[in-house]
């Protein structure tokens, strides 16, 4: 077991303000707490517009959810200021994750009517927002672990549909609800430690294991070294997620 005490998360938000519908900011205390409760030092930062990044400065960079007009507003910053910190953090292996808006911008382009919003590209994805009804509900995906499935519970809200590119991994298979497109059987992408997905609506309260996938891969190591909690409150939460979605119990 590594030292808890020598282990510090630096998490550093994106446009905290801008790109939080969603229980956003409920993901990043997730992440706090369960440093906390194990003794490992945590740190909570912010790059907001105009804000430069450096990718070296942290293990786990977050961008979560917006409307389209809050998103157009922070991809043009992104791009400007933001883009090489990120592609450095992900080379080296540091947490790059996306929710639904913010999945979009991780990918190529996000396109509405005639207008597309360039991504910084860390996903092979493109995004369009066509004419049909928004994919809103609870969503249940299967997530492959080295050889295993785990199960995410979520709820999705989005306008946009996502296609991943030939070689793009999704993040999971769609049990319930909508995924990338409604169609495909697919919900988000992966790419090493560098994940998008439509699940937000409280992503990390709702599946404590996968914060802990995140934080071990974030402080890069193994998820067994990481103190087991009691999570019968999580557990439970999890299990009511799922039901909600209509997926059978984990
Ligand atoms: N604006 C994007 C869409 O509707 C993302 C929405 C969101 O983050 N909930 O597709």
């Amino acid at each position: 077991m590594p030292d808890a005490a020598a282990l510090r998360l630096r998490v550093c938000a994106l446009y905290p303000d801008l790109m939080n519908i969603y229980a956003d900011r409920g993901n990043l205390i997730v992440l706090e707490r369960r440093c906390a409760w194990r003794g490992i030092g945590f740190t909570l930062s912010a790059s907001g517009l105009g804000e430069p990044l450096d990718g070296d400065a942290h293990d786990l960079f977050y961008i979560g959810g917006g409307q389209d007009r809050d998103q157009r507003l922070c991809a043009e910053d992104l791009l400007e200021t933001k883009r090489a910190g990120l592609h450095a953090a992900a080379a080296r292996d540091a947490v790059v994750l996306g929710v639904c808006g913010g999945y979009q911008l991780l990918g190529h382009s996000y396109t509405l009517d005639s207008e597309t919003i360039a991504g910084v590209g860390l996903l092979d994805v493109r995004t369009i927002r066509e004419q049909g009804p928004r994919l809103i509900g609870n969503v249940a995906i299967a997530v492959p672990d080295g050889g295993a499935e785990r199960v995410l519970a979520g709820f999705e809200n989005h306008g946009g549909r996502t296609r991943l590119g030939p070689e793009q991994q999704p993040l999971g298979r769609v049990l319930k609800g909508f995924g990338n497109d409604g169609h495909s059987g697919r919900e988000g992408a992966r790419a090493g430690n560098t994940i998008g997905t439509y699940l937000h609506g409280p992503l990390l309260p709702k599946n404590a294991w996968f914060a802990d996938w995140l934080i071990a891969r974030a402080l890069g190591i193994a998820e067994h070294e990481l103190a087991p909690l009691d999570d019968e409150i999580e557990q439970r939460t999890h299990a009511s997620a799922l039901r909600a979605a209509g997926a059978p119990a984990a």
